[in-house]
């Protein structure tokens, strides 16, 4: 597996390294072969090379199997796009996948839950994605503003493809559809209608429809009753803050960035500049990002060794979280470095773990 590393801004460089040192231990207990090339990204390589990422490097990842991101700053970037919008749309990453769960050693603000949010990564609300030219957040009068919105049949499509898909591999088979159709009666009316056709090819899976509003209401009364969750950019992107801070810390949020040939592991938060440093971030948000760039890698090239480490991973992090072997923000007190060897430890030595 030939893996790029981007360590990127703030946090980034603590919390990659701590990753890295995990697919580390990762590759040699279940001899994954992970070929790692380090790289810059983000400030680092604008002090470096005057811009934050470089086309030889779009070329290069590519190339590659798999990406690893370091958090990036959302305001760095002077109305730029930062690595991580270059990276997404280079490669056409549509499917932004944000597993929330609770474990015996952190068991959640609200109650135990086992969640993943299947957000669409490429239209939406997003000013950036969905203008050929321009940007889609308009002053028309110096007091008048516009978004413009973008829904595609074909983005509705193959995100919802991607929801149903993982639902299957659930125990569950539960998946709920998110949208404002009630009110956006064109384009989540779109959406929904996109997403009925591909539920019809997997009958199986027992879908609901959910207006969003009401949605976050759910969430938080009865967060267990939810599985898998397929909705539209910017709903995605609120209600995964949501469910990543009722798992306990954003600094558990892993997340991939997911395309038909590519993917791109990054944590769901920020670049965290308040605590960057400081040897005080919670490494395990990109260490789960990491593990779902395992089992996405295995399952596209059928080699289930890496799905065995991805869940060795999550097992490292239960065993750590009920250990105690885990950062502040989580209600411990170890740095950065320490709970990465723990991680390390636990892989390395599954007795341990
Ligand atoms: P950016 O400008 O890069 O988006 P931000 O600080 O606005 O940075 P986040 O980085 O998402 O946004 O951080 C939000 C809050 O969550 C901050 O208080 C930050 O310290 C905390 N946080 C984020 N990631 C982690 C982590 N991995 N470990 C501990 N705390 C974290």
């Amino acid at each position: 597996m030939r893996l790029v590393v981007l360590p990127g801004d703030g946090i980034g460089p603590e919390i990659v390294a701590a990753t890295e040192a995990v697919l580390e231990a990762a590759s040699q207990r279940f001899q994954l072969g992970i070929a790692t090339t380090r790289e810059l990204a983000g400030q680092a390589s604008i002090a470096r090379y005057g811009r934050p990422v470089r086309p030889e490097l779009v070329e290069l990842v590519r190339a590659a199997d798999a990406l690893l991101l370091g958090p990036t700053s959302t305001l760095d970037y002077a109305g730029e796009p930062g690595p991580s919008a270059i990276f997404r749309k280079a490669l056409d990453l549509f499917a932004n996948i944000r597993p929330a769960r609770t474990y015996p050693g952190l068991p959640g603000r609200l109650g135990a839950m086992d969640l993943v949010v299947v957000r669409e990564n490429t239209e939406g609300f997003y000013a950036d994605r969905n203008m050929a030219h321009g940007n889609a957040d308009i002053l028309v009068t110096e007091d008048v503003a516009i978004a413009i919105r973008k829904i595609t049949r074909e983005g509705s499509t193959r995100i919802a493809r991607a929801g149903f898909e993982l639902a299957m591999r659930r125990p569950r088979r539960r998946l709920s559809l998110v949208h404002k159709a009630n009110v956006l009666t064109t384009s989540d009316g779109l959406f929904l209608a996109a997403c009925r056709d591909v539920a019809r090819d997997f009958p199986e899976v027992a879908v609901e429809e959910i207006i969003v509003d009401a949605m976050m209401a759910h969430l938080v009364r009865d967060p267990a009753r939810f599985d898998v969750i397929v909705t539209t950019n910017m709903f995605g992107d609120i209600l995964s803050d949501l469910t990543a801070e009722m798992s306990g810390s954003l600094g558990m949020g892993g997340s991939l960035n997911a395309g038909a040939r590519h993917a791109m592991a990054q944590a769901a938060h920020g670049s965290a500049p308040d605590i960057a440093g400081r040897d005080l971030a919670n490494p395990m948000s990109l260490v789960l990002s990491a593990a779902q760039l395992l089992e996405w890698h295995g399952r596209g090239r059928g080699e289930p060794r890496f799905g065995e480490a991805a869940k060795a991973i999550e097992q490292a992090v239960a065993a750590c979280l009920a250990a105690g072997e885990k950062t502040r923000d989580v209600g411990g007190g170890k740095g950065t470095r320490e709970v990465g060897a723990a991680l390390v430890r636990r892989l390395s030595a599954p007795a341990a773990a």
